[in-house]
């Protein structure tokens, strides 16, 4: 559980250890300029890669992007960056975290793996169903260690039936009704996201949909009791995980014998109209490949189980995964082959929404049991790729589409003048190979030059 206390006990640690605190020594300065020159920029609405561009950074936003031909005043104070033969993204966001569930079990404490997002490149992080006052303590721990920590944006807990499957971080609904109430409390919390979970049926799930779009709230749903269809005929904003539209193109008749879940055809009425009716509602899915195979599917492949992503983990985190992974039942799935097949089907299936035009997220469902802080993110991007995305389709998921869902893409999700300066620099060219995106030179949150290597240094290695 964090609290107020360990976080004041963690600051003083720091400067006990000569460490620097970023609070105290980091923060951004509004009037400093700082200059990208002779860049190339991603832009993820068009998808390409724009040579020979100059970003121009006053505080913690960016200016201007300018070309080679235009005219740009560089202040004489401003510090400068070659960035020739550089390759600039907009900081990644990771659209499926927590920030305190998880951890908690593992006696970690938010504050104390933030700097792994940071360090990977993931300058934002979306909470998705925690115990509200200690994500929003994490949050705010965020906002005050700017120089260590991506941007935290939290989220409702599980709104579900009651009692709820999760006790620590649910809240079960009995009645429509309740719902007003539940949200006018909630948003007194200033959550981004309002997260409905899977014991939660139509009529309560339909009520939240309706007052959390009359408050002016994303709505989003792990599905279980309420389907796929009448969620997204409702309304809802967006799915998490591939679960949530797979397990609703499953015909009533199929026979579940053994390994069926790696069979399944999707070019039927019953897919197909689905996801014809997440296209024309504009319903985004994030996916979140990365627990599916790291945890549910396939925990137990030498390749996944001791992916050397794990190495940067606080050891009391990487040794509860494995007791976490018993205590849920995983790997579940039946027989190793059964549940390869099982996963190309989840990673099919995201191809096909891809193709079909449904908006994708990109998610991780990190600190879950192999899902590493800020690491996960670019296996992710890789899953997505390997799912059928271009490389620079997966970008455009982790960053103007995940800004989208948090309604923040006047500030975050691209690189253009006016937005907030989150930014990293690559030494290779993440559209000839996404794994390029793990080639950072720095990162940049808010202005701040932040270098990977000391980022990791704050992060206790037991
Ligand atoms: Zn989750």
């Amino acid at each position: 559980m964090v609290s107020m206390t360990h976080c004041v006990q963690a600051s003083v640690l720091w400067l006990v250890l000569g460490l620097n605190c970023p609070a105290l020594t980091h923060a951004a300065d509004p009037v400093k300029s700082l200059v990208i020159e002779n860049c190339s920029v991603f832009d993820p609405e068009s998808g390409m890669m724009l040579a020979g561009r100059t970003v121009l950074i006053r505080g913690d936003k960016i200016v201007s992007v300018t070309g080679h031909s235009e005219k740009l005043d560089v202040p004489a104070e401003a510090t400068r960056i070659d960035g020739k033969g550089k390759f600039a993204l907009p900081g990644l966001i990771d659209a499926h975290t927590h920030s305190v569930h998880v951890l908690d079990y593992a006696r970690v404490t938010g504050d104390e793996v933030l700097p792994l997002y940071l360090a990977a490149g993931v300058t934002s992080i979306r909470s998705t169903g925690e115990e509200i006052v200690a994500a929003t303590l994490v949050a705010r721990w965020a906002m005050t260690h700017p120089a260590s920590s991506p941007r935290v944006f939290t989220c409702s807990p599980l709104l579900d039936a009651d009692p709820p499957i999760h006790r620590d971080i649910g809240r079960g609904i009995t009645d429509p009704a309740q719902v007003p109430g539940i949200l006018d409390e909630l948003q007194r919390w200033n959550i981004s996201t309002v997260k409905i979970y899977a014991g939660t049926g139509r009529p309560i799930g339909k009520a939240i949909i309706e007052e959390g779009h009359r408050r002016g709230l994303f709505i989003t749903a792990h599905l279980g009791a309420y389907s796929a269809q009448h969620a997204v005929e409702d309304g809802i904003d967006c799915l998490e995980h591939i679960w949530s539209v797979y397990n609703y193109v499953i015909p009533s008749d199929v026979k579940r014998e053994p390994g069926y879940r790696g069979r399944l055809d999707f070019s039927t009425t019953l897919c197909e109209s689905l996801i014809a009716d997440l296209v024309k509602k504009k319903t985004y899915v994030d996916p979140t490949l990365a627990v599916f195979r790291n945890m549910i599917l396939l925990p137990d492949v030498p390749e996944i189980k001791d992916h050397p992503d794990h190495a940067l983990v606080p050891k009391r985190l990487r040794d509860f995964w494995p007791v976490y992974l018993k205590r849920t039942g995983c790997p579940q799935g039946g027989a190793l082959e059964d549940r390869r097949r099982e996963f190309a089907k989840f990673q099919e299936l995201t191809g096909k929404l891809y193709r079909a035009g449904v908006p994708l997220l990109a998610g991780t469902d990190s600190p879950e049991p192999q899902c590493p802080p800020g690491g996960s993110m670019h296996q992710e991007l890789e899953m997505l790729v390997e799912s059928g995305l271009p490389p620079a389709a997966a970008l455009k998921a982790a960053t103007m589409n995940n800004a989208t869902a948090l309604q923040q893409q006047e500030h975050l999700g691209s690189i253009a003048a006016g937005k907030l300066a989150d930014i990293l620099l690559l030494t290779a060219n993440p559209l000839d190979d996404i794994r390029n995106t793990r080639k950072i030179e720095v990162v940049i949150r808010g202005g701040i030059v932040c270098q990977p290597a000391e980022l990791l240094k704050l992060v206790p290695k037991e």
